[in-house]
């Protein structure tokens, strides 16, 4: 399984990353793991959306899903979206209940009848298996309906904590997981609210309860240090801690995690 991140500064993009957006790939299956502002062009680094073989968004905030918008549209008017048509295939869209009504409005809020379901098949969570991969879900403690996700592949899983505040459900369903990517986006110095994001140290005692192997560490706002994120996670998490960056890729085998920071 190999995990290519497309953007992940926290809330909202910043100078140096889109905001959040994953490429996940494995038996030449492409999947995107949300799609927040910006993700879309950096998608078109390492595939032809058209050719992309199942989408999942783990909420409706715009953060992780406004990029959909631009997807519509290449998919329309830019050309390889034209295949798909001809051979009346859908991209699959798994997104919390309202993910249709949040793309239309979100694509032009005067025009009701445009025909999404041309382009993509909606549906909503459900465990299962979506291509290679066995995928699990668990709602999180967040203010919109958000769902962590577990994409397990050849013996390997990886949790992606999507955003949340504290939750016995993270640790149950990254329980023995070989990776956890986990939004950490409340620095030391930020006015905390509960049951919105997670701080470092939260972060790091959510993977410790669980028993990772490893965390990668995402999610983290413009305005904060993903070093001093980085560092409070390890207080309270022993094993190995990395930080998502724009471009990065990790090749995630059991118990194995390289990265190469370059954009191929
Ligand atoms: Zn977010
Ligand atoms: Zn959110």
């Amino acid at each position: 399984m190999k995990l290519t991140v497309l953007g992940c500064s926290g809330s909202v993009p910043g100078p140096d990353s889109p905001s959040s957006g994953y490429l996940l790939e494995a038996d030449g299956f492409r999947l995107v793991l949300d799609l927040g502002h910006g993700t879309f062009g950096a998608l078109q680094r390492y595939v032809d959306p058209a050719d992309v073989d199942a989408i999942v968004i783990s909420h409706l905030h715009a953060d992780h899903c406004i990029d959909l918008t631009a997807y519509v549209v290449s998919l329309r008017y830019g050309g390889s979206g034209h295949r798909l048509k001809m051979a009346d295939q859908q991209i699959p869209l798994i997104g919390p209940e309202g993910t249709l009504h949040r793309l239309s409005t979100a694509y032009d809020p005067l025009v009701r009848d445009l025909g999404l379901g041309e382009l993509f098949s909606f549906a909503t969570p459900t465990p299962g298996e979506l291509g290679p991969f066995r995928v699990d879900f668990a709602p999180m403690n967040h203010p919109t309906p958000t769902n962590a996700i577990r994409l397990t592949h050849g013996g390997t899983s990886l949790v992606y904590s999507a955003d949340t505040g504290e939750s016995p459900e993270l640790v149950e369903l990254a329980r023995g997981a070989d990776v956890l990517l986990c939004e950490a986006s409340f620095g030391p110095d930020d006015e905390y609210v509960p049951n919105l994001h997670l701080t470092g140290k939260q972060a790091g005692e959510h993977a410790a309860k669980a028993g990772v192997g490893r965390m990668i560490v995402t999610h983290v706002p413009p305005w904060c240090s993903p070093e001093v994120q980085v560092n409070d996670v390890m207080e309270t998490f022993d094993g190995p801690v990395e930080l998502a960056t724009p471009g990065a890729v990790f090749d995630l085998g059991p118990g194995v995690v390289t990265q190469s920071g370059k954009p191929r």
